[in-house]
C-alpha cells in the first residue's frame, strides 16, 4: 500500500485515491463505480465520501438517470472546494481559467498583449492575484503554460519574441526566492511548455489516454513536439524537452530564430502559412491573417500539411508511437489537407513502420489542450497526502464563501472557445 502502515496513513493515501478517481474520470463516475474500480468496500468508501465532503473537497449528486435499482450518486467537486489556476500564454494573448476537480473550466479573463516580457505577464500575474485574493484559500496552485523551452522550473525561452530566460514567476509577481514571505493561498507556481503541457492533457482525458508510446504535436505559429511514455511528456535532463519542431526534418535551410538553420517548426504553423502567401510573419502577431489563410489558400495549407506529414515519418521511424496526436492548427492541417499530409508521410516510413502505419489523430481538447495541462500540473501537486493536509489546516471553519460566478463562462474541458 506505497509504504501506507498505519490506519491514518491508509486512510490518508485511500482519500487521495478516491480525489485522483473523481478527477481523472471528469466527476462522471457513480460512487458505487468508483468503489469497485478501486478495490474498497462499501462502508470504508461511505466513510472516505463523508470525511471529503466535511472538509469541502467533494459534493455528491444522484447520477442523472439510473435504469433500475437504488439512486446512485456521484461524487464531483464541492462548491467551495480547490480551485487550479490556469494559464495559456500564447505569442499574442493570455487565457486565465479557474479549474475545479473532475476538470471544468471557467475561464477568468483573456487579453491580448504586446509580446514583450513585462506585457504578457505583469497584467498576468495582476489578475492572477486578483482572483487569489477572491478566491481565498480555494486557490491551492498556478499552472502557467508558455510557448518556449521553460528550464529550471521558470526561466523561459521564446525565440520569436527575442525572450532569453525570462524569470517567469518573477515577472507575474509570484517567485519564491528564499527569503520571500509564502503568497496566502496562492499555493504553489508551476511553469511549463505548452507543447508538453497539451501532451499531458493528451494523455490524462484526450487520445493518448491508456497509450503506452504516443507522439503530440502542437501547432500554433510554429511547431511543438513531445514523446508521451506511459502517460508522461518526456521532460528532458533540464525539462525542456518538448522540442521537436527543432529538428531538421524538413530539408529546409532559412535560419531560425532559435539559432539552428533548418528547423521543421519553420515549415509547420501560422508563420509558414503567412510566409507561404507572402504576407509578414513572426514576433507573434498576424493569427487572423494566418486563419483566413488556413481557411481559403489550399496552397499553403497543402505545404504546411506536407512538411508536417513528412517530420512525422522521421519521428515515427525514430520513436515507434502506437499514435501521434495533433493540436492547435494542426488539428486544421489534418482536416483541411489529410491525404497531402498521409501521401508526404507513408512513403517516409520505414517498411516495418507501415505495417501498420501509427493512427494520426486531432486532439479530443481542442485548444484546450495547453490551459487543461497547467491545471494537471497543479492537480499532481494538491493530490497527495501532503497536499490535502495542508488543505485542511489552511480550511476556515467560518466565513466561507462562494465566488461571484455571474460574469464568468462555464465550459467543460472538451467545451469550445467560450469568450
Ligand atoms: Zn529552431
Amino acid at each position: 500500500m506505497n509504504g501506507a502502515t498505519t490506519s491514518g496513513e491508509l486512510r490518508a493515501h485511500n482519500r487521495v485515491r478516491l480525489l485522483r478517481a473523481v478527477h481523472d474520470c471528469g466527476a462522471t463516475s457513480t460512487r458505487s463505480r468508483l468503489t469497485r474500480d478501486l478495490g474498497l468496500a462499501r462502508g470504508t468508501a461511505s466513510v472516505l465520501v463523508a470525511g471529503l465532503a466535511d472538509d469541502e473537497l467533494l459534493h455528491e449528486e444522484p447520477a442523472p438517470e439510473h435504469a433500475r435499482g437504488r439512486p446512485t450518486q456521484v461524487p464531483g467537486p464541492h462548491p467551495r472546494g480547490p480551485l487550479a489556476l490556469a494559464a495559456d500564454v500564447r505569442e499574442d494573448a493570455w487565457e486565465l481559467a479557474a479549474c475545479e476537480l473532475g476538470g471544468r473550466v471557467t475561464v477568468l479573463d483573456v487579453r491580448p498583449h504586446d509580446g514583450t516580457p513585462q506585457g504578457a505577464l505583469a497584467p498576468l500575474g495582476e489578475a492572477v492575484a486578483a482572483h487569489t485574493s477572491r478566491l481565498g484559500h480555494r486557490v491551492v496552485g498556478v499552472g502557467v503554460a508558455l510557448a518556449g523551452p521553460v528550464r529550471f522550473g521558470g526561466l523561459v525561452d521564446i525565440a520569436h519574441l527575442g525572450w532569453r530566460s525570462v524569470n517567469v514567476p518573477a515577472l507575474l509577481g509570484l517567485s519564491r526566492s528564499p527569503g520571500d514571505a509564502p503568497r496566502e493561498g496562492a499555493g504553489e507556481v508551476t511553469v511549463g511548455n505548452d507543447t508538453a503541457f497539451a501532451a499531458l492533457a493528451e494523455a490524462r482525458r484526450g487520445r493518448l489516454r491508456g497509450v503506452r508510446v504516443g507522439l503530440h504535436l502542437h501547432v500554433d505559429f510554429d511547431l511543438g513536439g513531445v514523446l508521451v511514455v506511459e502517460g508522461r511528456p518526456l521532460g528532458g535532463a533540464s525539462g525542456t524537452g518538448a522540442e521537436f519542431g527543432h529538428m531538421p526534418l524538413d530539408g529546409g535551410d532559412r535560419p531560425c530564430m532559435c539559432g539552428a538553420i533548418g528547423c521543421w517548426g519553420m515549415d509547420v504553423g501560422a508563420n509558414a502559412l503567412l510566409r507561404h502567401v507572402g504576407m509578414e510573419h513572426g514576433g507573434g502577431r498576424g493569427r487572423e491573417q494566418a486563419e483566413r489563410v488556413l481557411a481559403t489558400s489550399e496552397e499553403a495549407v497543402a505545404a504546411g500539411a506536407a512538411a508536417l506529414g513528412r517530420g512525422i515519418a522521421a519521428l515515427v521511424n525514430a520513436h515507434d508511437p502506437e499514435v501521434v496526436t495533433l493540436s492547435g492548427h494542426g488539428v486544421e492541417l489534418a482536416e483541411r489537407a489529410g491525404g497531402t499530409l498521409l501521401r508526404a508521410c507513408e512513403p517516409r516510413l520505414m517498411a516495418i513502420r507501415r505495417d501498420p502505419p501509427p493512427r494520426i489523430e486531432g486532439s479530443a481538447l481542442g485548444w484546450r489542450g495547453a490551459l487543461l495541462g497547467a491545471m494537471e500540473s497543479v492537480f499532481d501537486a494538491f493530490l497527495t497526502p501532503e497536499g490535502l493536509e495542508r488543505w485542511r489546516e489552511n480550511h476556515p471553519d467560518q466565513g466561507r464563501d462562494t465566488p461571484e460566478r455571474r460574469n464568468v463562462t462555464h465550459s467543460t474541458p472538451q467545451g469550445d472557445k467560450p469568450l
